[in-house]
């Protein structure tokens, strides 16, 4: 299915590789204009690039998610640019540490916590008005099946990637009758740094790619989403409805 996001500014968070890389990318070729964030600015001008090769546009924002003022900063800074937010794709996020609760350092915890958990709120808080300026809003908040499997070891990541999901769904119910839609996904096991840092001995290549992992995202950011506050799954590229396990 081809999307056509001419016109429409969409913000990536997690832009300098992995899903958010490529989802920035795919958002690009339809049509988009990125603001592309992440803290690496080699991944972001390596991005740049691909988006210019296929004739895309993007803005490239350096940034630590865990500055809360700078979240706070770039809501007024699109604000003044365009006006309005069409596309919030929330995908930025850390692991933490692999480790029983109990071992856990604290910094860990609480970086996790801030990355996946404070800077998505602060962010949400920052565009909310800006996304309501676009005809029709989408945002697009990355979670995890660690959400509601609570793998042991996997604590932090898991709680956190809970806590984005109620967010979502709050925002969701409160915006309800608002023109602006709000997906969560969950992508699967993905060929990325991260999972590679979760699953060190597994084989990368018996992965999704990420290319893919975003093509299958891309729909969520167009004109055909109605529901609001659903959780989707990608299996075998396609979108498909979360059940909660038993
Ligand atoms: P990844 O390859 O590790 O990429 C993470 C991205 O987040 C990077 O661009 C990184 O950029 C950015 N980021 C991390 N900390 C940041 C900070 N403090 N400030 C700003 N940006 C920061 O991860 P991924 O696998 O693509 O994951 C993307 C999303 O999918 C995450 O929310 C993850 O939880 C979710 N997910 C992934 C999998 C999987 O198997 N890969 C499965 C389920 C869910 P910099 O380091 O340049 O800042």
């Amino acid at each position: 299915m081809s999307i056509d996001l001419k016109d429409k500014i969409a913000l990536v968070t997690g832009a300098s590789r992995g899903i958010g890389y490529f989802t920035a990318l795919e958002l690009a070729k339809a049509g988009a204009h990125v603001i592309a964030c992440a803290r690496t600015v080699g991944g972001l001008e390596e991005l740049d690039d691909a988006i210019k090769a296929v004739g895309g546009s993007a803005t490239l924002v350096p940034f630590d998610l865990a500055d809360m003022n700078a979240i706070d900063a770039l809501g007024g800074s699109i604000f003044e640019r365009w006006g309005k937010l069409d596309i919030l794709v929330a995908n930025a996020g850390v692991l933490g540490v692999i480790s029983p609760i109990g071992h856990v350092e604290a910094k860990v915890f609480e970086k996790v916590m801030t990355v996946n958990v404070t800077a998505t709120w602060r962010l949400i808080r920052s565009v909310e008005p800006l996304l309501m300026r676009a005809d029709a809003g989408r945002a697009i908040i990355l979670s995890s099946a660690a959400a509601h499997r609570c793998r042991p070891f996997w604590g932090p990541y898991s709680a956190s990637k809970a806590a984005v999901e109620a967010l979502a769904r709050t925002w969701a119910g409160e915006t309800q009758s608002t023109a602006l839609r709000i997906t969560s996904v969950d992508p699967g096991a993905t060929r990325t740094a991260m999972r590679a840092q979760a699953m060190p001995g597994e084989d990368p290549d018996t992965l999704p790619h990420p290319r893919d992992v975003a093509q299958t995202i891309l729909p969520l950011a167009g004109p055909d989403v109605t529901e609001t506050g659903k959780l989707f799954v990608i299996r075998e590229n396609k979108l498909v409805d979360y059940r909660m396990p038993e």
